[in-house]
């Protein structure tokens, strides 16, 4: 089995828990305006690789794993190739190594099905929670994602939830309760909240790409109200990454 990756990070911390092998896939369907890796976008680019070959890889690392640690499959959207996404994840399983995958959420039945029975821990990314708001950051509709997250709840799979944070477009009152309702209807599935403070990381590569960023006059929200939307979710804050 074969599939394309953009490229393999040996020592991720931040991730999932403990020390982690980050496999980035190559392929995303969604176009998020925040986007820090936009080189990842296209389906076809990146690195044919085999499954067998990166297993081989993760296994090399596991030693420093230790008992938190283990591999995390990001992207890209690790979820559109869902064949080559379960191998990876069913042979590190057998081999005792925790799994992670890091996703939108914005993929189909089918792929979910496929892989969260290998999948210790979901790092979920909440683009919006209003179909507007989805749109215009994403340029998809919610509905994908909606459904998804059905299917995540059926399988009780622990999630930590991603919130990327853009000052004064999705920090409001209303979009901040809607994000509470959200994290209460998901009870004790729910390991962890990250608030990831917007940053035009990826905007270099925008440019390089000949791509159009929209969120250019956009800065950064203060660590203060950051803080404070913690605050409101009555979360915890925790170490952030983006
Ligand atoms: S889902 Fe992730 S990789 Fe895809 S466009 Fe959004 S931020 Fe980029």
């Amino acid at each position: 089995m074969q599939g394309r990756i953009h490229s393999i990070e040996s020592c991720g911390t931040v991730d999932g828990p403990g020390l982690r092998c980050v496999v980035f896939f190559q392929g995303c369907s969604l176009r998020c305006r925040y986007c820090h890796n936009p080189d990842t976008w296209v389906i076809n680019g990146g690195q044919k690789v085999a499954a067998s070959a990166i297993i081989k890889k993760i296994t090399r690392f596991q030693p420093y794993f230790n008992h938190h640690g283990g591999v995390t499959l990001s992207g890209g959207e690790p979820l559109l190739q869902p064949e080559f996404a379960a191998q990876i994840l069913r042979e590190c399983k057998k081999q005792g190594i925790h799994t992670a995958v890091d996703t939108s959420g914005w993929v189909d039945l089918p792929a979910l099905e496929k892989t969260l029975p290998y999948t210790d821990l979901l790092l979920l990314d909440i683009k919006a929670l209003d179909h507007k708001m989805y749109r215009w950051l994403t340029g998809k509709e919610a509905d994908k994602f909606l459904t998804a997250l059905g299917v995540i709840k059926e399988h009780q799979t622990p999630l930590w939830l991603r919130y990327v944070v853009l000052p004064g477009i999705n920090d409001t009152p209303e979009y901040i309760s809607k994000l509470k309702q959200l994290i209460s209807s998901l009870g004790s599935m729910v390991q962890k909240v990250e608030l990831l403070p917007y940053h035009p990381l990826g905007v270099h590569k925008w440019q390089k790409l000949g791509l159009n960023y929209t969120l250019g006059q956009l800065k950064p929200p203060a660590d203060s109200a950051i803080d404070l939307l913690y605050q409101k979710l009555q979360q915890n804050r925790t170490v952030i990454s983006a």
